[in-house]
């Protein structure tokens, strides 16, 4: 086994490789960009190498530095991870001129996988089943067209060099295929430097069912499938494993077929053979074809480390230090059912756009397994993928599986960002997907209603009420009576105002005793208690938490509420213009009052400083005139529109 090795990548996968390195006794380099000095994956490794800029093509992508940092810290071998230098045959080249180990397959093998035309070619010689189309080299288009008509409508096109959905079309009908074409070309020249493409029947219905294999070079055994089939513009949302409605017959067909794809090209490591699969009437052992090899761990390889127990990064560091296959085909087996969700800071509403932010709170419950890259504090910066999370749940059954996950949806906190937790909720409640009844085109039949965000109900705005009041504290805890909204030993209503989506809500909170309150807003009550830090709602005990993040205040339940404070200072902080009372824009201490009755002041001068939410705010006056009164004294505690300074009649 290597004494030391290098995480060439970052991010939640970086981490994952370390924490296995680390449970092997493997020593760990990490390398980072400047805006990621302070990363998680960092943090985790032994050491770690500053490899530049920010942009990935100045520092993940940079090959020779980063086999530099491997010299230089005396690795002996290194991990791509996923993405970046993965599956770039000339890093695996570069690594091994360097007298280095790639964990992962040999150059020659991510060759024969790397162009989907040639991939496909070669699977066919193989006698593993590929999608009928055209993968030929003419590239004329009126050829390609002629193609498309034989192989009959609905055809895809795809980019050879394709990769994340890139430079694919599908074409209905005869009259779209023109246009189609030179989008996806066009698309692909710019993303991938090649123009070609191939031309595949497009199956309707279809799923997304993937294999795990693994190979030592000469021999590969797989570790069942996955199904992906919940995608979003051909992107991954939620995967599983097992397939639901799999048979004996057709995973023993599929991982044959997978087996005899890595055999073929010698393959090392672990790796995916994607095939697209026929979902229409069941699965069926001559419903599925291959699609691509992803030569390299992939994102969603929790799920089936899951269901076999397996630990791919484990075999990964065995098979490259040069041990053979950890486990014989008869050897593995499932156990039990699992769903990855993806976690992403993204816009939902706004068409699913990836989000930037710093992560005020991230929390996450104890029973998932959670992979990630990120903490509290850490920020998700423009520059990278905004994933934040895996979320991966193991059941014995798929219901079970599929309960957990929402579970630990629901369960899971985020501040600072918006994600799509609750896109990801919403699927797991989605009746086809609960029936197992999966096919690429769920998400975009249902995807208005999916993409629904919840909107907060009265019960929720009744606890973001009480959290910008600061009235948290609980039946029975040592509390400070004057904060808990007592004057004078009676409760007095006060009212606080906030913004929810930008609607102004007003709040009426009378405080009975302590931790138990009244709530009015419009013509809706709660009675709200709190009781050994649990949040009872008209006496219904509640899982939800309540956290304040300087102006913002997240009620999390379900999946999380944001609220904003109103700009204290914006509103009446100051006395209305000509009028004569100033009054409390909010509760708070009174922590100094600067003028006494028959005292002349002038607009901007500095009345009282009151103390709330812990900050605090100066009232200014907003006119010249002279203190009639002073209302309130210095210590006091006041409640919201409390008068506190009443200025003389204005001369007019
Ligand atoms: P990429 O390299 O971008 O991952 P793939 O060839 O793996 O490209 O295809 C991505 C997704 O597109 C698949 O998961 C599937 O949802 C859809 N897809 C691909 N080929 C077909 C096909 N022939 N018919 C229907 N859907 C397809
Ligand atoms: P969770 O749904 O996180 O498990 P609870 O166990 O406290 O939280 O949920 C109790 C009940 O309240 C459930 O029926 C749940 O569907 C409902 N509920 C969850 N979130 C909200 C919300 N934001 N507003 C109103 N009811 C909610
Ligand atoms: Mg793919």
């Amino acid at each position: 086994m290597f004494a030391k090795i290098l995480i060439a990548n970052r991010g939640e996968i970086a981490c994952r490789v370390i924490e296995t390195a680390r449970k092997m006794g493997v020593g760990t380099v990490a390398v980072y960009s400047d805006v990621d000095a302070g990363a998680r994956h960092v943090a985790l490794a032994d050491q770690a190498v500053h490899i530049g800029a920010a942009a990935p093509a100045e520092s993940y992508l940079r090959g020779d530095v980063i086999i530099q940092a491997a010299l230089d810290t005396g690795a002996e071998a290194i991990h791509p991870g996923y993405g970046f230098l993965s599956e770039n045959p000339e890093f695996v080249e570069a690594v091994e001129a360097a007298g280095l180990v790639f964990i992962g397959p040999s150059a020659k093998a991510i060759r024969a996988m790397g162009l989907k035309d040639a991939a496909k070619a070669l699977m066919e010689e193989a006698g593993v089943p590929v999608v009928p189309g055209y993968h030929g080299s003419n590239q004329d288009s009126a050829y390609l067209a002629e193609q498309a008509e034989q192989i009959g409508y609905p055809v895809l096109i795809k980019a050879v060099a394709g990769g994340g959905g890139k430079g694919m079309r599908l074409v209905e009908k005869e009259g779209e295929f023109d246009a189609a074409l030179a989008s996806a070309q066009g698309e692909a020249k710019t993303a991938f430097g090649n123009a070609d493409v191939l031309i595949e029947k497009y199956i309707t219905s279809p799923r997304h069912i993937e294999v795990q294999v693994f190979g030592d070079g000469t021999d590969a055994v797989h570790l069942f499938e996955r199904d992906c089939s919940l995608q979003r513009r051909h992107q991954k949302v939620i995967e599983e494993a097992p397939a639901p409605g799999m048979t004996e017959d057709v995973r023993a067909a599929m991982g044959n077929a997978a087996v005899r794809a890595a055999k073929a090209i010698g393959y090392a490591g672990a790796g995916t053979i994607e095939f697209i699969v026929d979902g229409s009437d069941g699965l069926r052992t001559d419903g599925f074809w291959f699609m691509e090899m992803n030569t390299r761990l992939q994102v969603e390889h929790p799920v089936t480390e899951a269901i076999t127990g397996v630990d791919l990064v484990e075999w990964q560091l065995r098979v490259a230090s040069g041990e053979g296959l950890p486990a014989s085909q008869s050897d593995l087996a499932i156990k039990g059912h699992a769903f990855e969700a993806r976690l992403y800071a993204e816009d939902v509403p706004a068409g699913f756009l990836p989000a930037t932010g710093t992560l005020s709170h991230l929390e996450f419950p104890q029973d998932a397994r959670i992979d990630t890259g990120v903490r509290t504090g850490d920020e998700i910066s423009p520059w990278y993928d905004p994933m934040i999370a895996k979320l991966t749940t193991h059941g014995p059954t798929r219901a079970v599986a599929l309960k957990q996950l929402e579970q630990a949806l629901t369960r899971t906190e985020v501040a600072g960002s918006v994600t799509n937790l609750a896109f990801l909720t919403s699927l797991t409640r989605h009746e086809g997907f609960r029936a197992g009844d999966v096919d690429t085109g769920l998400i975009g039949r249902d995807l208005e209603h999916l993409a629904e965000e919840p909107v907060a109900c009265s019960r929720t705005r009744a606890l973001a009420a009480l959290g910008f009041a600061g009235l948290t504290e609980a039946v029975g805890e040592a509390a400070d009576i004057e904060s808990a909204g007592f004057t004078l030993w009676e409760p007095v209503p006060q009212t606080i105002t906030f913004l929810y989506n930008g609607e102004e809500i007003a709040a009426r909170i009378t405080t009975l005793a302590v931790g138990e309150h009244r709530v009015e807003i419009g013509e809706i009550a709660h009675d709200v208690t709190r009781r050994a830090g649990i949040w009872f709602v008209d006496g219904a005990k509640t899982r939800a938490r309540v956290r304040r993040f300087g102006e913002s205040l997240s009620v999390f339940w379900g999946n999380g509420y944001v609220f904003e404070a109103i700009d204290p200072l914006a509103r009446g902080g100051a006395a209305e213009e000509g009028g004569n009372i100033v009054a409390a824009p909010m509760p708070g201490l009174l922590k100094a009052v600067f003028v006494k009755p028959g005292a002349k002041v002038t607009e901007g001068d500095r009345l009282v400083i009151l103390e709330a939410m812990k900050m605090e705010h100066s009232l200014l006056a907003s006119r010249d005139g002279v203190v009639a009164d002073v209302l309130c004294g210095e210590g006091d505690q006041v409640v919201a529109g409390a008068p506190l300074i009443q200025l003389e009649e204005a001369e007019v």
